[in-house]
């Protein structure tokens, strides 16, 4: 016997009834807001969530009751309404009703074909989905033979006969729909769009309109813009029996086109009411709505409306065309806009609208597409970049020796390594499609070429695309969408400098980065590393023969070839941030990184250094060290070996100077990285502020500089107060003080981390998202020590953190002045940052 419930079930939507999106879900909402238009919306009926909840749980309300809603012989369908749109749901059933006197009823007035056709469609999609009964045995195509047989079938499985009451139909669906939201795969899916875990479920049922009769019958959709430009463009599709030629159904064009008919020659004035409908659900409803409609006979009515689905692209100009026209606010334009989505219009993007041959995955370190043919070497990189070939480099991990061939690569594509490995950061900043950890590659240096999972054998100059986006790697070239820097991105970034608190620099080091910075209004350079301005071929020379002398002396006899160079990059960055404040690290990776690492390069240095090759061996060999990241760099070689770190002085005073004079002032930021003890700090200054002194001396220019220290240890965090005291900034660099914190190397995590996340020992991967508990904790305690004692000392953070939203939220909360990010994320930031404000 069925259990019945007593609270209110359901409620018809009719223009006054209490329909609310939290309790009946948005569909519901959404179709009583098109009643309220006038729209010609068919009977509907909302089932509240307690409902499909208690439904779940086995008390299921008189269906004869929602049944008896409807007019008699009426067919209903059954619809999803979770809160969200974007939460999914359970598939729609329609045709509920349907049963052998409705067959009988329909062959008589439209024929055995449509007849057998529409009961066929039920049986096969009731038993499927609501009995959950072999699909191989339900997918023939109609016919009277397919319709007798799909019913014995049903008949034989079931031990039973197909249900012939509708009210029972609608109970077993209503049961089956509660049940599927309820499912452990339909609930991963949904938190994965952002549901709440409580998140949940009402359904409409709504009077079906037969599309069959003499006159123009059928179904379609109708939006006013294009979905993945966004541009105004009446768009959509209708299937129906054009009643000139009632053999079969056909696709209509919307608008009148000379390949085919067109709903806008067959139906002028229905053509013209959806439009309008669209026009006044866009006024309305404030968004830009898709129409779903049905023709029954040449009357029209309305089914649903859905937001239009579009691409970040679209959902920009969107939102701006509605602010522009006082449809909603600007403040209501920048909540609209996903901020991560911005990063996709700044990059080419894979058509979505293409076919895609996906080969392998890995972590999607940096976004855009590119295609190119595989190169394994930087050198190959080069070699095809001069030709004016575009290239993918594809390696187990990148090298700081590995940074030409990325610069003459279209993208990247690493077999190991997370998002802050050397491939991942570098990537980012020059804004190159990249891939890290994807360990299905199958890369066999040896053999040089990649085996897929399933089998395929790729090698070097074979055509692939990188999705850096999503972290695929497609086979072959692809349709590609354009980056969109347009008019109404611009815009909308405008919007939000306005409305944000907290200030947005970008790292770059190069002149190409800060030109990218600028051209995304950074507000500044957060981070110039500097150790990426030795590796050109002829600095890296140099910086070997630095290494490998013997004495002050000789290192010094090379740090005066490297000035000139230094300082002439410094005058470029100077030059092209026009006044705005430059931070420039000094040099931090230990001294290794620059020597090769084989045999073969190892003999080309002894030639090129003219050493004995024993000697450069010895020499590397002296300088490897266990942990490398722990070991001699950063603020280490700057008290050790002064030299160095005088070089770069020298080099930023004078470019000062020179730059003072041709434009705006500048005042350097200098940043000491690796700090753990206050005294490296104030051996740094003493040596600073003396070479600032013999500059104005010798220049007769008077100019300050503002010194700071990169908060990367545990121990400086903890003894900000100390260090504060003697610098004017403190910039928190996440990316050391992560894998500091953690004792996890930022390089290797990446092999693991993936297996971390699944089993939920880390809620996100800590180099990509700030772990607010931990290393946000000493962030927390770094800023207020360091405010305790220089009130005004301005503090930051320039790890990769910079450009992640929620991290971006955590500063903005602790009071930070600003964050800074790879330029390409300067938009994600300036845009995440407004929204936090609001
Ligand atoms: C950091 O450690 O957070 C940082 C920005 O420096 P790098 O990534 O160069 O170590
Ligand atoms: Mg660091």
């Amino acid at each position: 016997m069925q259990k019945h419930t007593d609270f209110t079930p359901f409620t018809e939507i009719t223009p006054s009834a209490q329909v609310d999106a939290a309790r009946h879900g948005w569909r519901a909402k959404c179709l009583q807001r098109l009643i309220r238009l006038d729209l010609p919306v068919p009977k509907s009926v909302a089932l509240p969530c307690d409902t499909v909840r208690a439904i779940a749980a086995g008390q299921m309300p008189d269906t004869r009751r929602i049944v008896a809603s409807f007019d008699a012989g009426a067919l209903i369908s059954i619809r999803p309404s979770p809160a969200d749109p974007d939460w999914g749901g359970p598939g729609t059933v329609l045709n509920v009703g349907m049963n052998a006197e409705r067959h009988d009823a329909i062959r008589e007035k439209h024929g055995q074909a449509l007849a057998d056709a529409l009961y066929l469609g039920f049986v096969q999609s009731y038993a499927i989905h609501v009995a959950r009964l072999d699909p191989d045995m339900f997918t023939a195509e109609p016919s009277e033979s397919a319709l007798a047989a799909a019913l014995a079938a049903y008949d034989a499985e079931m031990e039973e006969e197909f249900p012939q009451d509708t009210a029972r139909q609608l109970a077993e669906v209503l049961r089956s729909m509660a049940r599927a939201w309820e499912g452990t795969t339909a609930r991963l899916l949904r938190e994965a769009k952002g549901a709440p875990p409580e998140a949940a479920l009402g359904l409409v049922v709504q009077e079906m309109v037969q599309c069959l009769g003499p006159g123009l019958s059928g179904q379609g959709t109708i939006q006013l813009i294009e979905g993945v430009t966004g541009a105004p463009q009446v768009t959509g599709r209708f299937r129906g029996l054009n009643p000139a030629n009632r053999k079969a159904e056909e696709t209509f064009y919307l608008v009148k086109d000379k390949r085919g008919n067109s709903l806008e020659e067959a139906a002028p004035e229905v053509f013209a009411t959806l439009q309008d409908h669209c026009r006044r659900c866009r006024v309305k409803l404030r968004e830009e709505m898709q129409i779903e409609f049905a023709l029954e006979n040449g009357a029209l009515r309305v089914i649903d409306a859905i937001r239009v689905p579009c691409s970040s692209r679209a959902a920009v100009r969107t939102a701006v065309t509605l602010a522009q026209e006082d449809i909603i606010s600007r403040d209501e334009a920048i909540l609209r806009v996903e901020p991560r989505a911005l990063s996709e219009l700044l990059h080419y993007q894979v058509d979505p609208r293409g076919t895609r041959d996906c080969i392998a995955r890995g972590i999607n370190a940096s976004p855009g597409a590119a295609s190119g043919r595989i190169v394994l070497s930087a050198a190959d990189a080069q070699a095809s970049a001069s030709r004016g070939e575009a290239c993918i480099l594809v390696r187990r991990e990148t090298v700081p020796e590995d940074i030409r061939g990325m610069h003459a690569a279209v993208a990247v594509l690493t077999e190991r390594g997370g998002i802050t490995s050397h491939a991942a950061v570098i990537a980012r900043g020059l804004g190159l499609p990249c891939i890290v950890g994807a360990s299905d590659l199958g890369l066999d240096t040896r053999d040089r070429r990649i085996t897929t999972k399933d089998g395929r054998v790729f090698g070097e100059g074979d055509m692939i695309t990188i999705d850096g986006t999503n972290g695929e790697v497609l086979a072959g070239t692809t349709e590609m969408l354009e980056p969109a820097l347009d008019e109404w991105f611009r815009t909308l970034l405008h919007w939000a400098d306005n409305v944000r608190d907290i200030g947005v620099r970008a790292n770059a080091d190069t002149p190409d980065e800060a030109r990218t910075a600028r051209m995304f209004e950074a507000e500044g350079i957060g981070l110039c590393r500097t150790e990426h301005m030795f590796f050109d071929e002829d600095r890296l020379t140099v910086m070997r023969e630095m290494i490998f002398a013997n004495s002050a002396k000789d290192r010094k006899v090379a740090l005066d070839r490297l000035l000139p160079m230094q300082r002439a990059d410094f005058i470029t960055l100077f030059d092209i941030m026009a006044g705005l404040p430059v931070c420039i690290r000094l040099f931090d990776p230990p001294l290794h990184e620059f020597l090769p690492q084989d045999r073969e390069g190892m003999r080309e240095l002894a030639e090129a250094l003219d050493r004995p090759l024993s000697e450069v061996t010895r020499r590397v060999e002296a300088l490897s060290e266990f942990n490398p990241m722990l070991g001699l760099r950063g603020v280490r070689i700057g008290v050790t070996v002064p030299e160095i770190y005088e070089m770069q002085a020298r080099a930023i005073f004078e470019a000062t100077v020179e730059a003072s004079r041709r434009g705006a002032a500048v005042v350097p930021e200098v940043m000491i990285p690796l700090v753990s003890a206050k005294r490296e700090v104030e051996i740094v200054k003493t040596q600073f502020d003396a070479v600032a002194a013999a500059v104005r001396v010798a220049t007769g220019v008077d100019f300050d500089y503002r010194l700071g220290v990169m908060v990367e240890t545990p121990r400086a965090a903890l003894r900000a107060g100390e260090i504060a005291h003697h610098v004017s900034f403190l910039s928190f660099g996440t990316n050391d003080l992560t894998q500091m914190t953690y004792g996890l190397s930022r390089d290797d995590a990446g092999r693991f981390m993936g297996d971390y996340v699944k089993q939920q020992v880390y809620p996100e991967d800590p180099f990509h998202v700030l772990d607010i508990d931990g290393v946000g904790e000493l962030l927390l305690i770094g800023c207020a020590r360091g405010r305790k004692i220089q009130p005004d000392v301005t503090l930051s953070v320039c790890g990769e953190h910079g450009g992640n939203p929620p991290s971006i939220a955590f500063c903005r909360r602790s009071g930070f002045d600003y964050v800074s990010c790879s330029p390409f994320r300067v938009p994600v930031a300036r845009l995440a940052a407004a929204q936090f404000a609001l």
